[in-house]
């Protein structure tokens, strides 16, 4: 079986990155780009915050242009998904279904998943209204009034963002505390912008064609209420995509574990970039510096290997 120098899982703008920096290295990369190629960039509409573009670009038309800019430098991307990694010794295997790969190096960039509520509604308005990040789409909707879902460090710090737009935000929780550290619960309950449901979740979110509010139930009475809303911005938690890797790599709360600087994780020759390590920035812009760093951490391995 041919030995490739790298194989890159994920196809986010870390993982593309990634293909990009290993491909003009001449190292040929592989890429199985996963089921959701493209990465959450593709859930988004306009994307206004990634450098080079003036007039914004869309999400999938960002993934399509790194896309074609790999490709063009000969990395082979192929839309699979890798159902299995042996990290355990050298090449690596990586496997689809029954297809099998052996590479020298490989990279981890399978991303994170922001957990959603599950609504039919809040799937067909996401993009139009409802949104999992306030530093991406906050700026959408200066003047409106909005609703943010949850009750951790997560919703707490988009709804102190989100007041530097809206006219008012309220933070609808499930409970009567809030799971946030206290310096943001103090801030949060403080903020003169910021109103607070408690004890309630999102039945539904209204709007047809673009969000016009939820509607809340309240868990101690039962109650329901709809609430207008120009903006719903879910903030109920992220998972790591890091279920193949478990017992492989280091993890830590799901996380890849790297060597900061570096991309190194705990085995010498994989490395992770991107959203499945970093849960700080979780921007398309710091994943794709991270996904440049792996190419190069992996090129200057395999360099001092003698390949
Ligand atoms: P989190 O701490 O897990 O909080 C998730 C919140 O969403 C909880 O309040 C939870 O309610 C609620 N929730 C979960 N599923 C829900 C559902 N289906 N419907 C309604 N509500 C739901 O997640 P996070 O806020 O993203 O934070 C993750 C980690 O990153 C934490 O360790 C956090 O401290 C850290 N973080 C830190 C900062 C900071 O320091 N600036 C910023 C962001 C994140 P319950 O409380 O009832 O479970």
């Amino acid at each position: 079986m041919e030995e490739r120098d790298i194989i890159i899982l994920g196809s986010g703008p870390a993982g593309l990155t990634a293909a990009l920096y290993a491909a003009r290295a001449d190292l040929k990369p592989l890429v199985l780009k996963g089921i959701d190629a493209g990465g959450q960039l593709m859930l988004t509409t306009e994307v206004e915050n990634f450098p080079g573009f003036p007039d914004a670009v869309l999400g999938p038309e960002l993934m399509e242009k790194m896309e074609k800019q790999a490709a063009r430098f000969d990395a082979e991307l192929l839309h699979q998904e890798a159902t299995r990694v042996d990290f355990s010794s050298r090449p690596f295997g990586v496997w689809a279904g029954d297809q099998e790969w052996r590479a020298r190096t490989a990279v981890i960039a399978t991303g994170a998943t922001a957990k959603m509520l599950g609504l039919e509604s809040e799937r067909r308005l996401l993009g139009h209204g409802v949104s999992t990040c306030a530093t991406c789409d906050g700026f959408f909707f200066r003047g409106m009034e909005l609703l943010v879902i949850g009750g951790g460090d997560s919703a707490l710090e988009e709804a102190l963002f989100l007041t530097r737009f809206a006219t008012k935000v309220t933070i609808i929780h499930r409970r009567d505390q809030f799971r946030a550290s206290k310096i943001m619960r103090d801030r949060a309950v403080a903020h003169e912008m910021i109103g607070i449901i408690w004890d309630s979740v999102v039945d539904e979110v209204l709007g047809d064609g673009q969000v016009a509010g939820a509607r809340l139930r309240n868990l101690k009475t039962g109650g329901l209420t709809d609430v207008p809303a120009g903006g719903v911005f879910v903030a109920i938690g992220h998972t790591p995509n890091t279920g193949l890797f478990e017992g492989q790599v280091e993890l830590e709360g799901g996380y890849i574990v790297v060597q900061e600087p570096t991309t190194r994780t705990s085995v010498e020759g994989v490395f992770a970039a991107g959203d499945v390590v970093d849960f700080n920035y979780r921007q398309a812009i710091t994943a794709a510096g991270m996904g440049c760093r792996a190419a190069m951490d992996a090129e200057r391995f395999l360099e001092a290997e003698g390949h």
